[in-house]
């Protein structure tokens, strides 16, 4: 999912849904939007679809007045996959020192277990949202202020959260402990302005101040940005798949230009990898950066052996498999002209269930290819995610049954390679690759090694 927040600016709503439009790769599903005024008071409306297609009407956007406002763009992760209005953030609590709006990005490893003990104690959900309990806890905190009442409620929970909340006068950022999903400052005018990413600072026009810590919180009003660090501190744990596929490229995450640490990736592949072969092509638009960094450090040339059609999302946020088995076709074609009687090198960001791999494939030997080797940006992903980004269960990931060698059959490629977890390391600028001992990253995805027990889904049964 993705978060934004303005505080300081005429009509907060409209820079909001700028900021989420700018968002919108890291949910296309739904989004919403909750502002104050001191005359009007809070305000909300929630829509499914693109931020383009509600937040751009006059006529909403006029029931948004004020100078504070919040945003969310949801994809579901927890709760009910099916869509419903219900889900879509932000949430909002009345209390008895005024409202709260959040919006949160990011998963609650132990959301069952507090809705469980909430529901119990009387809280009545109105979502089956995992962020809903924030609210809750919110509600029972004994803390006179909204702040503390918010860092009460994050002390009990566990997991992923990136969060940007509001009440009538301050703008509120956290990130937790380990800092899993990004969040960052900006300064817009005499405003200052909360983002999952900086890409929409930049659509705004507001200057990039400073990440969010892990740990932290910011709370910010008229005077300026007070910062709190309300947990335990803990090594921090950035989830890498940001770097390799989640982030826009032209965002920058601790300090790195995405785009370049891509490309990095491709060039670490390419010493890792090689392969004798006439064209480099990229799976677009996720592996572009990588094969441009491939071809650079190979030698081999770059060519656009696949064409996306730009009106088409990405295919994994697409819900059922049936739609996403469509969403190749309608997404990517061969460029036959260029394919023809080449080997081709392959370049994706990573193989999760394998659809896509398969497919392409398929059209690039149908249009003429003579050989097709595969690359891939990122290790296997053998491990599903809790904390934010829906990859299916174990038993559908490709790399969760088969070895590469088995991959590269299923696939029927001519050669199959992945980036090492140490190529990746490198690639993001750790030159000693990755620290076994304390790893400098989430990577659980690829490794197995979850940074907090997913304790939901173990109690459901999942073996680690
Ligand atoms: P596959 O066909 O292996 O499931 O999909 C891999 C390709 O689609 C990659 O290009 C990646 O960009 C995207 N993708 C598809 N499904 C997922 C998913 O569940 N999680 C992630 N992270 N990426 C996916
Ligand atoms: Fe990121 Fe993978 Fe960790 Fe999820 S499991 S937070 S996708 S690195
Ligand atoms: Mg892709």
């Amino acid at each position: 999912c993705g978060v934004f927040g303005v505080i300081g600016v005429t009509d907060a709503a409209n820079f909001v849904a700028l900021g989420l439009h700018a968002l919108q790769h890291r949910g296309q599903e739904a989004g919403g939007i909750v502002s104050h005024d001191p005359v009007e008071g809070f305000n909300s409306a929630r829509r499914f679809g693109y931020v383009r297609d509600s937040f751009t009407k006059q006529s909403l956007m006029e029931t948004l007045p004020g100078p504070l406002a919040i945003g969310h763009v949801r994809y579901s992760t927890a709760g009910s996959k099916a869509a419903q209005i219900r889900d879509v953030q932000p949430f909002f609590g009345e209390f008895s020192m005024g409202g709260a709006a959040i919006a949160h990005n990011g998963n609650i490893t132990n959301a069952d277990a507090l809705r469980r003990e909430l529901i119990d104690r009387g809280s009545i959900f109105q979502s089956s949202s995992d962020s809903e309990c924030i609210i809750h806890l919110m509600a029972r905190s004994l803390q006179r202020n909204i702040p503390e009442r918010m860092q009460d409620a994050l002390r009990r929970v566990e997991g992923a959260f990136s969060i940007v909340a509001m009440t009538r006068t301050k703008l509120i950022g956290v990130r937790d402990p380990l800092g899993v999903r990004p969040l960052v400052l900006g300064r817009i005018g005499e405003g200052w302005a909360l983002s999952s990413e900086t890409c929409a600072l930049d659509i705004i026009g507001a200057e990039f101040v400073r990440e969010i810590e892990p740990g932290e919180m910011v709370v910010i009003n008229q005077n300026g940005v007070e910062s709190h660090f309300p947990f335990r501190k803990q090594p921090a744990r950035f989830c890498i798949f940001e770097h390799v596929y989640f982030s826009r490229p032209d965002s920058i995450i601790g300090g790195r230009s995405v785009y370049e640490t891509r490309r990095q990736i491709g060039v670490e592949l390419a010493r890792e990898a090689p392969v004798e072969a006439d064209l480099v092509c990229p799976v677009p638009d996720s592996g572009t950066p990588a094969a441009i960094g491939f071809a650079h450090e190979s030698g081999i040339p770059y060519g656009m052996g696949i064409i996306r059609n730009q009106y088409m999302g990405r295919t994994f946020i697409e819900p059922t498999e049936q739609i996403r088995n469509m969403g190749v076709r309608l997404k990517l074609n061969v460029n036959r002209a260029l394919i023809r009687d080449k080997r081709v090198i392959l370049v994706d960001d990573s193989v999760v269930r394998g659809t896509t791999s398969r497919k392409i494939k398929e059209m690039i030997l149908d249009a003429g290819a003579k050989e097709v080797h595969f690359r891939i940006a990122s290790p296997p992903t053998a491990w599903p995610c809790f904390y934010g980004v829906d990859t299916p269960q174990r038993e559908k990931l490709l790399a969760a049954t088969m070895s590469e060698d088995e991959m590269r059959d299923h696939l029927a490629v001519d050669s199959l390679k992945f980036i090492s977890l140490d190529g990746l390391y490198r690639a993001v600028g750790e030159a000693t690759g990755r620290d076994a001992k304390c790893p400098q990253y989430c990577d659980a995805c690829f490794s197995g090694e979850y940074p907090v027990a997913p304790s939901d889904m173990i109690e459901k049964g999942f073996e680690l």
